[in-house]
């Protein structure tokens, strides 16, 4: 009988087993090298076989995975990996994602599980509440920021066209009205590719001056929205992905507002700042943009996937995002179906652990971990700046950090390489204003004092190396 599989023990042996397994990842994280202990070639050699006939024994895959395939991951969540802004799993995170596994709902709809649906309404509003965006904004729980970009500028391409009498959902762009998409610079590759996917395209993306910081010109985009004629889209940042720096929000607003334009706002890891009493000034008037799309995977340190579209004008973003078919039982009365918010259909219930952390943290919580990885990054550009022949070349405004050494290309990417090989930490480099620069991110919840001074050491050592050797 199927309730005999529930009530044999087989789920406690494999859910025991990934767990033993599980707890000494995370034992060995804080000391583990960084990097991935084996690649393609070693991976291929101990985990390819031409598909079984006969499967193995589950136990024995699950050790497998344990032990080889293992090898093979880099230690994002390492309190040391400085790499992109990734983040790790907060333990409270990490916990609720399981339940979500174990209670495989399809949070797609209200009727397959009010579970998901109510905590994914009440993560929204504590999310609107902590940014101190407009309450009654639309929201959704999606991928990433990738998807969070697309969300947010589907619903601006809707409503953008729909006042100049143009339904893009029931007619597409084919004989639409010209659209103009206005945008940074510095803006994430992610806002092209959300333009690719909404039919946009990117060659003809009228581009703004950004600042030695990365900031748009405030000065320059009036100059471009002078010269633009009808339905017009806006697409600004909190928190570059080099520097961390924030678009001037409030001017940017206001500009936009007179030209009657869509503003979008990427604060992919930025609009946390908006968290914290000391660094909120930065992110000053993003509360009057039309969208913002933020993750919750990098700073708030939930596990992967995890991205939050936020429209200020909740039936755009529904019109744009939903999916109305026959035999679904979708809800009239308050109830949230999640397919109206987000470009999937079916869907892991991936606002469950944001509800938990932002529930186990509160707001001091979330405050205390933003400020936290914004001192440790302050003290580890001290660290590296107080050394001769370094030079931090952005203002150390939040997480960021961008490091060169010598003044030279080749001996940066040198100290990157000789960095990462050595594994104390990770971080990978970047080109900023045509210099090479080693990036460095803290988004981690675990960095303590003790891992950036660690890290930094280990940077200075390996740049001294390879000095004295040269
Ligand atoms: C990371 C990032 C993105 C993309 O987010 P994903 O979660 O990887 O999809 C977009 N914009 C900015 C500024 C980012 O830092």
């Amino acid at each position: 009988m199927a309730t005999d599989r529930f009530q044999s023990a087989v789920f406690d042996a494999y859910l025991d087993n990934a767990r033993a397994h599980a707890a000494r990842y995370l034992r060995r994280l804080p000391d583990r090298h960084v990097g991935a202990r084996a690649g393609r070639d070693e991976l291929l050699a101990a985990l390819h076989s031409s598909l079984p006939d006969k499967g193995d024994e589950g136990g024995d895959v699950i050790d497998l995975l344990a032990t080889q395939a293992e090898r093979g991951a880099v230690a994002c969540n390492s309190p040391r990996y400085f790499g992109f802004v990734i983040g790790g799993a907060y333990p409270v995170a990490l916990a609720a994602d399981w339940l979500v596994s174990t209670w495989d709902q399809n949070a797609g709809i209200y009727a397959i599980s009010p579970l998901v649906s109510v905590l994914e309404e009440v993560a929204g509003q504590w999310l609107l509440d902590l940014f101190d965006l407009p309450r009654e904004s639309g929201v959704g729980f999606v991928t990433g920021c990738q998807m969070a970009n697309f969300t947010c500028l589907a619903a601006a391409r809707h409503h953008v066209l729909r006042r100049v009498g143009w339904d893009v959902e029931a007619d597409g762009l084919q004989g639409a009205p010209r659209l103009h998409v206005v945008a940074s610079a510095e803006s994430h590759i992610t806002i092209d590719v959300a333009l690719r996917y909404l039919g946009l395209g990117t060659r003809n993306v009228h581009r703004v001056d950004s600042d030695a910081q990365g900031r748009m010109r405030a000065d320059h985009l009036r100059e471009v929205l002078a010269g633009l004629d009808g339905p017009t889209i806006v697409c600004a940042q909190a928190g570059n992905v080099n520097t961390g720096a924030f678009d001037p929000l409030r001017e940017i607003a206001q500009v936009t507002r007179e030209r009657g334009a869509w503003l979008h706002v990427d604060g992919a890891f930025g609009l946390w700042a908006r968290a914290s009493a000391s660094l909120r000034a930065f992110a000053d008037g993003i509360e009057l943009a039309d969208s913002w799309a933020t993750d919750a995977h990098k700073w708030l340190n939930v596990p992967y996937d995890c991205g939050v579209a936020m429209v200020r004008h909740a039936e755009d973003h529904r019109v744009a995002m939903t999916s109305a078919a026959a035999y679904l039982i979708q809800t009239k009365g308050p109830e949230r179906d999640a397919v109206d918010w987000v470009p999937e259909f079916s869907r892991r219930a991936r606002g469950v652990p944001v509800y938990a952390t932002l529930r186990a943290l509160g707001r001091d919580g979330v405050q205390d971990l933003v400020e936290r990885s914004c001192a440790r990054a302050r003290q580890m550009a001290d660290v590296l700046r107080a050394a001769e022949g370094v030079r931090i070349l952005n203002d150390v405004v939040l997480n960021q950090v961008l490091v060169r050494f010598g003044d030279d290309d080749e001996l940066t990417r040198a100290v990157i390489e000789g960095v990462q090989r050595d594994g104390t930490c990770w971080l990978g480099g970047t080109t900023w204003q045509g210099l090479g620069a080693m990036r460095i991110s803290v988004s981690n919840w675990a960095t303590s004092e003790d891992d950036a001074a660690r890290s930094a050491a280990a940077i200075l050592r390996v740049f001294h190396s390879l000095r004295a050797a040269a």
